[in-house]
This record gives structure tokens, sequence and C-alpha cells, in this order.
């Protein structure tokens, strides 16, 4: 068998950290030849609340979970990690400014990029899920001067999930029947979920949907709003489903795309579609053997370049912000 990759993940006590490590440890993110070591990160007030999980885990008795390690401290958690998945991030609360949360997620993320570039292994690959992702994963990056850029990401892929399942759910179409679907710009409100080049069953979908105030008043929103509408009738935010995005994308990032589909991945812009070279801003992208590449040449309308520029308007005014802040 293969030596066990190193898995840490931040926010591991929390409520996404909770859904996210059985998965893990069960061989979903890397597969059923993969065995793993967690490394969780949190914050001391949460360390015995991790331990309790770690405990369950072991109760679990996982055949590829080779280890579980607890850390309070960013620099051991990221020693030796192949594969990091930043959840914990400081949520926005009520009455807070955009700056507010910029600085506090300033003082979790840069210390990580640092330990990333310090410690981690030279194949290591980033997701950060922790909200706001894109802006984040920047500030991570910004710190880790010896890591590839194009190793930091951010997670749009739950986005793209939601957007699958709106459509099959429009078309009456299974899921799987649905490729080439596409999450732009930024893990906010402003994302824009585009169905202009998907295909549903080998037809185009926006012919097949053929209903454009559906699109515009509908599809998009409810997409875009998920989150809320999740909270509100839940009573807390959606948990499972962001941890089932997040080993969606690292198990794609390393195992690859379908022939003739792609995924969304939020991903260090090298100026492709008119998007700032390096922003990290979600795109359509293909992936093989570990590595990702923008899907090139997609024709854009009228209404989805409007859509795809105030995304990206927003990430530039957030990089603008963390800059101004000195955390980039
Ligand atoms: P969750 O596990 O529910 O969420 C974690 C992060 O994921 C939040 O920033 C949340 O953003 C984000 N997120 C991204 N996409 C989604 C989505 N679709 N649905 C829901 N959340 C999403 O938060 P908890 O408060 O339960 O747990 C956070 C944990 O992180 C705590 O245990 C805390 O101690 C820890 N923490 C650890 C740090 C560290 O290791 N250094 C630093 C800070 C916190 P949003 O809230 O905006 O939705």
């Amino acid at each position: 068998t293969q030596a066990p990759v190193n898995v840490t993940v931040t926010g591991a006590a929390g409520q996404i950290g909770y859904a996210l490590l059985f998965r893990i440890a069960s061989g979903q993110l890397l597969g059923q030849d993969t065995p793993v070591k967690l490394r969780l990160l949190e914050i001391p007030q949460a360390v015995k609340a991790a331990e309790g999980t770690a405990m369950e885990l072991q109760d679990c008795a996982f055949p590829l979970l080779a280890g579980i390690d607890i850390f309070d401290d960013a620099k051991q958690a990221f020693e030796g990690a192949n594969v990091a998945l930043l959840v914990g991030a400081r949520p926005r609360t009520k009455g807070m400014e955009r700056g507010d949360l910029l600085e506090a997620n300033g003082g979790i993320f840069k210390p990580q990029g640092e330990a990333i570039n310090a410690g981690a292994a030279d194949d290591i690959k980033v997701l950060v899920v922790g909200n706001p992702a894109n802006t984040n994963a920047l500030i991570a990056q910004s710190h880790a001067p010896d890591v590839p850029a194009e190793r930091f990401t951010a997670m749009t892929r739950l986005d793209h999930n939601r957007a699958l399942a709106q459509l099959s759910k429009k078309l009456g179409t299974p899921v799987a029947d649905i490729k080439k679907l596409t999450i732009w710009g930024n893990h906010s409100a402003t994302q824009y979920p585009d169905i202009f080049h998907a295909e549903v069953a080998g037809r185009n979908a926006a012919e097949a949907v053929n209903d454009q105030a559906w699109l515009a008043d509908e599809f998009i929103p409810t997409v875009a709003k998920r989150g809320a509408a999740i909270i509100e009738a839940r009573g807390a935010s959606s948990a499972a489903s962001a941890a089932s995005a997040a080993i969606d994308h690292v198990n794609t990032w390393v195992n690859g795309t379908a022939d003739g589909d792609w995924t969304s991945m939020a991903i260090p812009s090298d100026g492709s579609y008119d998007v700032p070279e390096g922003l990290i801003s979600s795109f359509p992208v293909t992936t093989k053997g570990g590595k990702y590449e923008i899907v090139q040449g997609l024709e854009i309308n009228d209404f989805s370049r409007e859509r795809i520029d105030a995304s990206v308007r927003e990430l530039t005014e957030e990089r603008d912000a963390v800059k101004q802040l000195g955390l980039i």
C-alpha cells in the first residue's frame, strides 16, 4: 500500500469539520487505496471538542485512517501537509463591517499561509472553505511565496453542485446527465452560475430551458442565495453539503475531470476571460494528473459578461481592501 497522505483540516471542531472528517477518513477524499493521516487545527478553546471528534473517528475503525493529531499551532498543523482544507474562519457577526471581517480573517489566514510556506510538503494542495473564501485564499497565498500560487484554491463547488441540482429539477433530468456548467467569480451573492455552455443529455442547457426569465429571476438568485435559505429552514448554516463539496473539489483536483466535462474552482487568474491576473476567481476548469487548466475559448454573451464583471469587481474591491489593511 501507499504511504499515508497528510491532510490538515482547520476549524476541525466546527459544523463543517464534523461532516467532513469522517468522509476523509473513510477514503472518500483521496480514494480507497490511499491511507490518510489527519492533522487537525483548532483554536485553544475548541481543542477539547476536536479531541471528542477524534475519539469518534477512532471508534469508526476506518481501515484507511493511519493517525490523528490535534494542534492549536498552525506551524505544527501544516508540517508535512499534502492536502490542506482551510475551513475555520471568522464568520461575519451582526453589525460587523466588511473591513473588520477581512481584518479578523487576515489574522487567521496570514499565519496559516506562512505555516504552509514553512512546512507543508512540496506537493501541497490548499482548498479554502472559510469565508470570504476567495479573499482568504488570496491572503494565505500571498504569505506563501515559495509555494506555487496555483496550489491555493477556494471553493465554488458547492455553488456548482447547487446549480446542477436546480437545473436537474427544472428539466427533470438526472444530475449525471448535466455537463459543463460553470460558476464564475466570487463565492458570494454576486457569483454567476452559467448554463450557456452546459449540456443536458447532449443538448445545450440554455436552449433546453428556453426561459430567460427563469434564468435571471429564479435560477441565478436561488443558487446564489441558497446558503441563506438553508439557514432559514434549518436554523443553522449548511454543513454536510459544504463538506461534500469540499470532498468533491479535492477529489476532482487529484483524480481528474471526466472526458467531455469540467468543474468549477476558484483559482488564481492568469488573465483569462479578462479576470485580472492574480485574483482568486472561479472558472471552468479541467483537471488531470493533479493539475488544473482553465477551459479556453468559450464565447461569453452580454448576459454573462455583465454578471462575470460584477462578481470580479467585488473580488477586486476585496483585494484592494486587504491590500489597504496590509494583509497582502
Ligand atoms: P462552520 O464549520 O459551519 O463553517 C466554517 C466556515 O466555512 C465559515 O467561515 C463558513 O462561512 C464557511 N463556509 C463556506 N461555505 C459554506 C457553506 N456553504 N455553508 C456553510 N458555511 C460555509 O463553522 P463553525 O462555526 O461551526 O466552525 C468553525 C470552527 O473553526 C470552530 O470550531 C472554530 O473554533 C474554528 N476556527 C479555527 C481557526 C483555526 O484553526 N485557526 C480559526 C477560526 C475558527 P460563513 O459563516 O460565512 O457561512
